[in-house]
């Protein structure tokens, strides 16, 4: 590997103490079979070609780098937005289902297998396997089914088969034991394509890769905009963690550079109904991973809250536990009001609705303080569109 190790995977798939591959032996084949091959294929020219070539023709990349005129003025500083809501679909989730499928048909597979919370992830699973051709499954809780509608329409107008999870609470925990299963009935001819950087080693670093295009562009990007080829801070949201892991990604090793995390407290971080695993979360194993989750004092992963759907997930991923773990990266955590009013303000500054889980990463602007010629770079993840439905009711229009 080119990179140093310090904050990257190491050969055991072990960031510091966290990672790893914490699987069912009977799911050891397929992890081995996908570990053999992903960075060989990642690295080939044959993949790099089509993945570029679909990022620029399909995605629409290079994703602008916008100067924020009127928020920087308010914060009295140079606040610019990497913005990935302008990708097809609306968000970023769409670089790491392309590159996953890319990465499936170079290993001869014919089925896609994934399982969604919100929607979101089994939506960009569901275009990218349409754009290629490849049978789709979607396993989505019963709960959630009810709840988002729209989302399991769009999957099945592009030609998903979206199956119900029934045991448990019903949610996407439940929906990742039948993917899961799924998945070691069918090892042979099925790719388990995962939407985060989380899991058992190498999805994390797979999907990091995947998702680094975001930090490779803020770096050609501010290098053209400012005196400087680096920002002195980078601002994300993290549910799982992959748009800020992708944000992150070329400024691991760069100390000049200030990363930050946002969380979701939901009502607050003191409040039980919360998604702030960093914050209120300790070392566990979730979804074959060792990193921070919320936990009950008896071990059983506790229901996150978010307002937004996206940033509703007890666990976080591995890279993240150890950025925190190191003080490579600074935890902060912002509330549903507190993102609220961030959206409200970009909205009407800026001309720009953002997605709630972006709205979260804006709220940090509140929370720190910036030198007048900082050049600070916020990951607006993801369109608004999908939460109008919020903004109309809290904001009564
Ligand atoms: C899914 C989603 C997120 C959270 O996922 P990460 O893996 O933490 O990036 C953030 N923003 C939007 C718009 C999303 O759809």
């Amino acid at each position: 590997m080119s990179k140093q190790n310090k904050y990257h995977v190491d050969e055991k798939g072990m960031y510091g103490q966290f990672g790893g591959a914490y699987i069912p032996e009977m799911l050891y084949p397929n992890i081995e079979n996908l570990k053999a091959v992903y960075k060989d294929i990642i690295g080939s020219d044959a993949f790099q070609d089509e993945y570029k070539s679909l990022l620029k023709d399909y995605v629409g990349r290079p994703s602008p780098l916008y100067l924020a005129k009127r928020l920087s003025e308010k914060y009295q500083t140079n606040v610019y937005l990497k913005r990935e809501d302008l990708n097809h679909t609306g968000a970023h989730k769409i670089n790491n289902t392309v590159g996953q499928i890319l990465i499936a048909k170079h290993m001869g597979k014919q089925r896609i297998i994934a399982e969604t919370g919100a929607g979101q992830h089994g939506v960009a699973t569901a275009t990218a396997c349409a754009l290629m051709g490849l049978q789709c499954v979607v396993y989505m809780g019963e709960v959630d089914i009810e709840r988002q509608a729209p989302n399991v329409a769009r999957m099945k107008m592009l030609g998903a088969e979206v199956v119900a999870a029934t045991s448990g609470s019903r949610t996407l925990k439940d929906a990742t034991n039948e993917a899961l299963r799924d998945w070691i009935c069918n090892p042979e001819d099925t790719f388990y394509l995962i939407g985060s950087v989380v899991g058992p080693h190498p999805y994390p670093d797979m999907v990091a890769q995947l998702q680094a295009v975001i930090s490779e562009e803020i770096k050609l990007q501010i290098a053209e905009k400012t005196n400087k080829d680096y920002p002195d801070y980078v601002i994300a949201c993290v549910g799982g963690g992959s748009n800020a892991a992708g944000s992150f990604y070329h400024f691991l090793d760069d100390e000049r550079v200030q990363l930050v995390a946002v969380e979701a407290s939901g009502m607050g971080v003191d409040s039980g109904e919360t998604a702030a695993t960093i914050a209120k979360g300790d070392k566990g194993l979730i979804h074959g991973s060792l990193t921070f989750l919320m936990q009950s004092n008896d071990g059983q992963i506790t229901e996150p809250y978010s307002i937004s759907a996206g940033l509703d997930y007890p666990g976080i991923g591995p890279q993240h536990a150890h950025l925190f773990d190191t003080g490579r990266a600074q935890f902060l955590s912002a509330t549903d009001k507190e993102a609220l009013d961030a959206a409200l303000q970009l909205t009407q500054l800026e001309g720009i609705i953002p997605a709630l889980e972006s709205s979260h990463a804006l709220a940090a602007l509140d929370k720190m303080s910036f030198k007048k010629d900082d050049s600070v770079v916020i990951t607006l993840s993801g369109r608004g569109d999908k939460d109008m439905a919020t903004y109309m009711k809290r904001f009564g229009f």
